[in-house]
């Protein structure tokens, strides 16, 4: 790079040539071995990154700021800078640099961007989850219709469905797309949808919305005369799909990856969950954003990464419709009962492979060797899963499923003779066909390897010659082959005869070599024959490839096939291992539990060796259940279960009860446990408010509603009156089914009031001043709070416990007495002050007993170290 100021160099020239049609970007800049970054960019990655930035060269008389990463390393890094929010194009060398030579000694080897990577389109393993989707996504809006599109390029699974703009909201909840596309002009108009989520917003021009021209596109795409033929679509769906083969095309640099045809979602065929039902009920994500805590995480069992995501799908939009509910539940409940068939399908399915994702890397040219040998692997046990189904009367989806395994005998045969058994990642690298499947190629190994046979008798010959029994034949990327030996017998060599034979090449340190006539033309054969063979094993490749991608449809239905079977098998197995049952689905309103559990609760009690109370729930004749109870009695467990029950039960699965009868539930709302969001500048107490009027807006005689502690955000008064009338409303306008969890035990008396709102309690039982916790749901209504039993069991100081005892029975006395002459000004009157702080001059008996009185009760083999430490200072604040 040129270092005086105000010239160019040709290559910094290119650079930001490239750089300028790439602005939004990082760009990856090839340089021989490594990816370098330049100006800003290199900046920005090596704070990302956390790498050193150092200098090349000036441009305009300033340092031009640099930084690297190696080539074989990149994947860590792009991961790290995606997920950072970056997108990076990654420019290649187009030429070898010995083309550019050619041309002159100022030419620059050619570079253009290859791809462009972004959130949403990746496809490398490394950088997927493999047991979740990757979604892109695009939002069109035409006039009054709006639509919702996605793709996984990964497995090229491509969906669309009509969404106006207010459920934009619920539908981004529910897939979790990485990256959404609009356009530029809407950018803003989404923000307040869109900023609440872990997303890019990448904006696009109007025309990649195109919708007549889109149209077309994607007919031709798909090679259909109109898309008619895979349904009807509105405007803006064709536009919101349009847009998003545009992105493909943009970022894939022309290589469209493999697109499924579309899979048009009917708008009511999926229970709704909003957003914020979701978080609370953690259905795929646990509160602190894991997946460890999540009710996907605790039902996964299924074997391949295809399953795992099919189960995604299906615990983020459970069915509505008892037809797709009842075909799911037969087939888990078939292999509920064959133990023998499951475990062997489990044992046959753990040697599939990620079918979906190995030919979409096929398709964009990022697939290898290895990606055929995992297809090959795949095909070798839809085979076995045949086999071992064979003659087998099996529920209609499960034998639909098996169907969709054959098929591909000739393609199995073809990989099977073709490739070796554990093929290199890279075509490049050869030594992945197998042997006896190409004689051409067989012919040129054979002359390649010959020619190494050759060499090593060469060395012998030579030894002998000139008596150097030390002398060697080697070879390096730089000399090639060569000869050597030492410094000490390197004379004998210089001199005739053998300075006739051996021609001098270099000298170091210890070493001299030599070439010679014969060596030289072996080495041509040697390396004709390996390049010749190279290059026949990648058109083998090639052809391979070809013979895979014309099956892709039908692969494509395998793996959707496998991962069917799998998920059914994984849901047996839980539903097997947990004793679950098989629920009863209808068009009731009935909702029945008998002995419902909540299936993360009880995995975890399990860990610790305790065990959960299964609880009834009948809102059969009353649809509206207010709970009351003390803290920590099992309240949100049990309201979160009896969602959890209905999630289950309508995605197929067999659920956590001794019996339970559901009527479909259309949509689900939840509001459990408060959660400020400060970062929207929006108090608790508001927060709680906007999702509880969303409910009251939206639940409709189907829904299922679930709310905890309504109110709780603001003063008693107010809190019990907002309570109280949202409670009515549920009652007489919404008419859903729902449960009411409260500490405002004034509500009881409303229940009184309302035919369909029955009263249940979480019962507790007060031993010697304690309370012991039973968790058993019971109808009726609790007679007391037990809140200053349990700020003693949450370690409040024993002074302060006290002392809120005596406060709470002036209270509850002054209650009795009736408000008459201000009983709470009584009991300020009459308590002594606070008294666990005795006079500093002497060390009072009460301060003394507080301490004790702590000590005594303290388990110390229960206490973390840590506790430990807030113990002594706990102690030290008593003194
Ligand atoms: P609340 O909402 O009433 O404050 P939670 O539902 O948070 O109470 O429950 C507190 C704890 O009690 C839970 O973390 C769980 O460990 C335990 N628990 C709740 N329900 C049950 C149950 N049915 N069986 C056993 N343990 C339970």
């Amino acid at each position: 790079m040129n270092t005086q100021a105000g010239t160019v160099t040709p290559m910094m020239a290119q650079y930001l040539e490239i750089k300028a049609a790439h602005q939004d970007a990082l760009l990856f800049y090839r340089m021989g071995d490594f990816y370098e970054m330049f100006f800003d960019d290199a900046v920005a990655a090596a704070e990302a990154l956390d790498i050193a930035l150092t200098k090349r060269g000036k441009h305009m008389g300033q340092d031009i700021a640099m930084c690297g990463v190696p080539v074989h390393a990149a994947e860590s890094y792009l991961l790290t800078l995606i997920r950072k929010g970056f997108r990076v194009a990654i420019a290649e060398q187009l030429e070898d640099p010995a083309e550019a030579k050619k041309r002159g000694s100022k030419s620059v080897v050619k570079r253009d961007v290859v791809r462009l990577v972004t959130p949403g389109t990746l496809t490398e393993e490394s950088l997927l989850d493999a047991g979740r989707h990757n979604f892109l996504a695009a939002f069109s809006e035409l006039r009054e219709d709006c639509a919702l599109a996605w793709v996984d390029i990964s497995t090229g699974a491509l969906s669309v469905l009509g969404c106006e703009k207010l459920a934009l909201g619920p539908e981004l909840a529910r897939l979790t797309p990485r990256e959404l596309l609009v356009e530029d002009s809407m950018e803003q108009a989404l923000f307040e949808v869109t900023e609440g989520f872990d997303l890019a917003v990448t904006p696009l021009h109007r025309g990649a919305f195109d919708s007549s021209g889109g149209a077309k596109r994607l007919a031709a795409l798909w090679q259909v005369a109109s898309l008619d033929a895979f349904g009807a679509f509105s405007r803006a769906e064709i536009s919101a799909m349009a847009a998003l083969v545009e992105y493909l095309e943009l970022t894939q640099k022309g290589k469209l990856p493999l697109l499924r045809p579309p899979q048009q979602e009917a708008r009511m065929s999926a229970m709704r969950i909003d957003a914020a039902t979701r978080r609370s009920l953690e259905l795929t994500h646990a509160m602190g954003g894991g997946r460890d805590g999540s009710l996907l995480h605790a039902i996964d069992r299924t074997v391949t990464a295809g399953g795992a995501r099919l189960l995604e799908r299906r615990v983020a939009s459970p069915s509505c419709n008892l037809g797709t509910i009842s075909a799911r539940q037969a087939s888990v409940a078939h292999l509920v009962e064959e133990d023998r068939l499951r475990e062997d399908l489990r044992a046959r399915l753990r040697g599939a492979h990620d079918l979906d994702r190995a030919l979409s890397r096929l398709a964009l040219d990022r697939g290898g060797p290895r990606d055929m040998a995992a297809i090959r692997a795949t095909l070798e046990v839809a085979d076995d899963i045949g086999a071992l189904t064979e003659g087998r009367d099996l529920p209609a989806p499960l034998a639909e499923a098996v169907r969709d395994l054959s098929g591909h005998a000739a393609l199995h045969e073809l990989l099977d003779q073709a490739l070796v058994a554990e093929p290199p990642l890279l075509a490049r690298d050869g030594s992945f066909v197998a042997a006896g499947y190409d004689e051409e190629l067989d012919e040129a190994r054979r002359l390649r390897d010959e020619g190494r046979g050759v060499i090593a008798g060469m060395q012998a010959e030579y030894a002998a010659e000139t008596g150097i029994q030390s002398l060697k034949i080697k070879h390096n990327n730089v000399l090639g082959y060569f000869i050597e030996t030492t410094a000490t017998h390197a004379a004998k060599m210089l001199a005739p005869p053998h300075s006739e034979r051996f021609i001098h090449r270099q000298t170091t340190a210890n070493q001299v070599r030599f070439t010679t006539v014969e060596l030289n033309e072996i080495e041509t054969r040697i390396l004709n024959a390996g390049g010749h063979a190279l290059e026949l094993e990648k058109r083998v490749f090639d052809r391979l490839k070809g013979s895979i991608l014309d099956a892709a449809g039908p692969l494509g239905q395998l793996a959707r096939a496998l991962s069917k079977i799998d998920l059914a098998c994984g849901l047996a197995d839980l539903a097997r291992g947990a004793d679950w049952c098989r629920p009863r689905l209808d068009d009731s309103r009935a909702f029945h539990v008998e002995a419902g559990r909540h299936p993360v609760v009880e995995q975890a009690l399990r860990r610790t060796g305790e065990s959960f109370v299964g609880n009834d729930c009948d809102l059969g004749d009353a649809p509206l259940w207010l709970l009351t109870g003390p803290n920590m009695a099992g309240k949100s467990t049990f309201l979160r279960q009896n969602a959890l029950i209905a999630v289950l039960a309508q995605i197929g699965s067999f659920v956590p009860a001794a019996s339970a009868h559901i009527g479909i539930v259309s949509q689900i709302f939840s509001r459990v446990g408060a959660s400020d969001d400060l970062a929207r500048g929006r108090s608790t107490f508001m927060v709680e408010m906007v999702e509880t009027a969303a409910i009251l807006n939206q639940a409709d005689d189907r829904a299922l509603v679930i709310l905890d502690e309504i109110g709780r955000g603001t003063a008693t008064y107010d809190g019990l009156s907002i309570a109280w009338a949202v409670l009515e409303h549920l009652h007489e306008i919404n008419r859903c089914r729902g449960i009411f969890a409260t500490h405002y035990h004034e509500m009881t008396q409303l229940a009184a009031k309302l035919d369909g709102v029955a009263t249940a309690t979480v019962a507790v039982r007060e031993w010697q001043g304690e309370v012991i916790f039973l968790h058993e749901v019971r109808r009726g209504t609790a007679d007391r709070s037990y809140g200053v039993q349990v700020a003693r069991l949450a370690g409040l100081p024993a002074s302060v416990v006290e002392r809120a005892r005596v406060v709470l029975q002036a209270l509850e006395q002054g209650e009795r007495e009736g408000p008459g002459r201000g009983a709470r000004q009584a009991l300020i009157d009459d308590l002594p002050l606070f008294a666990a702080v005795p006079p500093a001059s002497e060390p009072g008996p009460a301060a003394a007993s507080a301490v004790e009185e702590r000590l005594r009760e303290l388990q110390p083999d229960e206490l973390s170290p840590r506790e430990a430490l807030e113990l002594i200072y706990e102690l030290r604040g008593l003194l």
